[in-house]
């Protein structure tokens, strides 16, 4: 086990997506378990904090190095280990990119569903710790749903192994669930099995333009109901629109406010009959089907680029992805929208709708302190109202340390102090990402 310190590789591994700056005093590429084992024993001896890291594409700021402490990173742990075509598993390393895995099983007619936006950066390791989710999410669930075994090196440098091909298990506690979202706080995830699907045969993608945000919302609760084969629904408000156009022309008419993707898959008889049905459910609303594949794909290319395109509204952003039950999205997409008029700062929403998961972007001209002082303002009226919703503060990034100081409008101290607990157990001299969630 080597630890980098030159200082252009601890510059890399000093960010994470928020642009937050941390100051690590090395990094350490871990090739396999024994490295991971090495690297807690070096912390726990030497008093350092172990942050363990995928691709660093996290929006909470979980893998931006605090003093005193090192970065693991999983990236050369990356390899598929075995596709298992009897049983529909895939075995892999943390490190593997979300991406690569789904086309090399998509290349052999299999299906690894959830698709972060980030997918061609993220890892599956980072993932699991985020419980990250994407615009299928609506069909096919998140990543919790697809993990079915872990190996990891808890805080102790003890191996947690719980690795078996079964479908259904109910056997004592589930150690590999609590692992999923825990953001590195309880243990090194270096394998992992997964369950995959087979292929859907048939998808058809649809665009719906809408002339008002709240319609748009309320749209989402019908299609939820009506369309079966729904496979993934998302929204963009007028403002995201307008940062990708500068992708494709996408000819959209002034009056426009929100836009809906909606993906049907399934056998292609059943989606054919599905989208006939879509067509009736959307009445008078103007759609646009995507005619081909190549066509297909240009709408999501899309639909990725409005994160890293909405520099093209205000140069900082502080993005939050907020999640409130189906019946009170309309309400909240116009909550957040009225929001940011009474504060005078543009407020972005988009995201997975499906899932009642919205991006809700606040857009800042620069991190001076007035501003950031009033932006800080706005996010709380916006996880308040979330709250008071019956809503969560956030659906698929996780807490790291920028949500930490709204936990408690969520959470009650009995549950954070159980949380404090279950940590303890797996990382007694609290070395593991000590500075997140909690
Ligand atoms: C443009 C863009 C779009 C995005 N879209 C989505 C989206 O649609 N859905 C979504 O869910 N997220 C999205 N994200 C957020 C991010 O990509 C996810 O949170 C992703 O799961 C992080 O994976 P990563 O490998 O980059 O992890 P990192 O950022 O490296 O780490 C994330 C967390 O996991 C921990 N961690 C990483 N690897 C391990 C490991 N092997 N063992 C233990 N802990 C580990 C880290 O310590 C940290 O707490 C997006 C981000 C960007 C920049």
């Amino acid at each position: 086990m080597k630890i980098e310190k030159n200082n252009s590789i601890k510059a890399v591994y000093s960010y994470d997506a928020t642009g937050l700056e941390g100051s690590p005093e090395g990094v350490i590429f871990a090739e396999k378990v024994e490295d991971i084992v090495e690297a807690i024993k070096h912390a726990t001896k030497d008093k350092k904090i172990i942050v363990p890291r995928g691709g660093g594409t996290g929006f909470v700021g979980a893998t931006v190095p605090p003093k005193n402490s090192i970065v693991l990173s999983l990236e050369k742990m990356d390899k598929i280990i075995d596709i298992d075509e009897k049983n529909l598993f895939v075995e892999v390393e943390a490190g593997v990119v979300t991406g690569k895995l789904q086309r090399v099983l998509e290349s052999i007619g299999y299906f690894y569903p959830p698709d972060p936006s980030s997918l061609d950066s993220c890892t599956i390791g980072g993932n699991i710790s985020t419980n990250a989710g994407g615009p299928r999410a609506v069909k096919y669930g998140v990543t919790k749903n697809y993990v079915c075994g872990i190996e990891a090196v808890t805080g102790k440098g003890e191996l947690y192994i719980d690795k078996r091909k079964v479908r259904k298990k109910s056997v004592g506690y589930n150690i590999n669930d609590l692992f999923v979202g825990s953001e590195g706080t309880l243990g090194i995830v270096y394998r992992c099995l997964l369950r995959i699907l087979k292929k859907p045969e048939s998808r058809t993608l649809v665009l719906a333009l809408l002339k008002s945000l709240y319609e748009a919302g309320k749209k989402i609760e019908e299609i939820l109901k009506g369309i079966q084969g729904t496979s993934a629904l998302e929204i963009m408000d007028i403002t995201s629109i307008s940062a990708v156009r500068k992708y494709r022309s996408l000819d959209i008419p002034q009056e426009v406010e929100a836009i809906l993707l909606i993906e049907i898959d399934g056998y292609e008889k059943t989606v054919k009959m599905e989208l006939e049905r879509l067509k009736k459910l959307l009445g008078d609303t103007e759609i646009r089907i995507a005619e081909s594949e190549e066509e297909e794909d240009k709408i999501w290319t899309i639909r990725r680029a409005i994160s890293p395109s909405l520099m093209e509204i205000a140069p900082k952003k502080i993005n939050e992805d907020v999640t409130v039950p189906i019946s009170k999205l309309a309400e909240a997409l116009v909550t957040y929208k009225k929001l940011g008029e009474k504060y005078g700062i543009p407020v972005v929403s988009f995201g997975h709708a499906g899932d009642g998961n919205i991006h809700v972007n606040v857009m800042l001209d620069d991190m001076k302190e007035k501003q950031v002082y009033r932006a800080e303002k706005l996010v709380f009226e916006i996880f308040s109202e979330t709250i008071r919703l019956g809503g969560v503060l956030s659906g698929e990034h996780g807490i790291g340390i920028t949500k930490k100081k709204y936990l408690p409008l969520q959470v009650d101290k009995n549950t954070v102090n159980l949380w404090k607990e279950v940590k303890k157990i797996f990382d007694p001299e609290n070395i593991l990402n000590p500075h997140v969630i909690f």
